[in-house]
């Protein structure tokens, strides 16, 4: 846990959140500005700054864990693609200081800026997390 991070605070329940799926070492809820709709974030339980100061299984629970989800986007809004991205440090455009990958669905012809400027609007926002939740249990964690 680390003071002012808005990720620690929303996997403490401290803040709120459009949750999509949890595990023991991670949470996944919608991003507030997302780059397309369905836009999901997977957070470490723990906080680690990024790459560089996660653990490797840290890493590798967050990779299994956006294939899930990647499936899950996928299967639930039939997205031409999925993108999955993961950004350390300023330069790269990380903006929130606290590990986690995005996964976005994608669809052809569409342009990507994943930092997109309007937030999500609450109702499609909630519609959208009820939807992926029940997709991403209804599937095989292996799958
Ligand atoms: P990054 O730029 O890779 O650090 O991504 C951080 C992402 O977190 C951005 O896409 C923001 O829109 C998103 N974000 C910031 N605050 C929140 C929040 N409270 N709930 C959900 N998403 C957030
Ligand atoms: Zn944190």
């Amino acid at each position: 846990m680390s003071d002012d991070c808005i990720f620690c605070d929303i996997v403490a329940e401290k803040a709120p959140c459009y949750p999509v799926h949890e595990t023991r070492y991670t949470r996944t809820f919608l991003d507030l500005f997302p780059a397309a709709p369905g836009h999901c974030l997977i957070v470490t339980r723990r906080h680690f700054d990024d790459i560089f100061s996660a653990t490797p299984d840290a890493i590798g629970m967050v990779g299994h864990v956006s294939t899930l989800i990647a499936h899950a986007v996928r299967e639930e809004l039939q997205c031409d693609g999925v993108g999955i991205y993961q950004l350390n440090g300023a330069a790269a455009g990380q903006t929130v200081f606290h590990y986690h990958m995005h996964v976005i669905p994608r669809w052809n012809g569409e342009e990507l800026d994943i930092h997109a400027r309007s937030p999500g609007v609450p109702e499609e926002l909630e519609a959208m997390a009820a939807r992926l939740n029940k997709r991403a249990y209804s599937m095989r964690v292996d799958e």
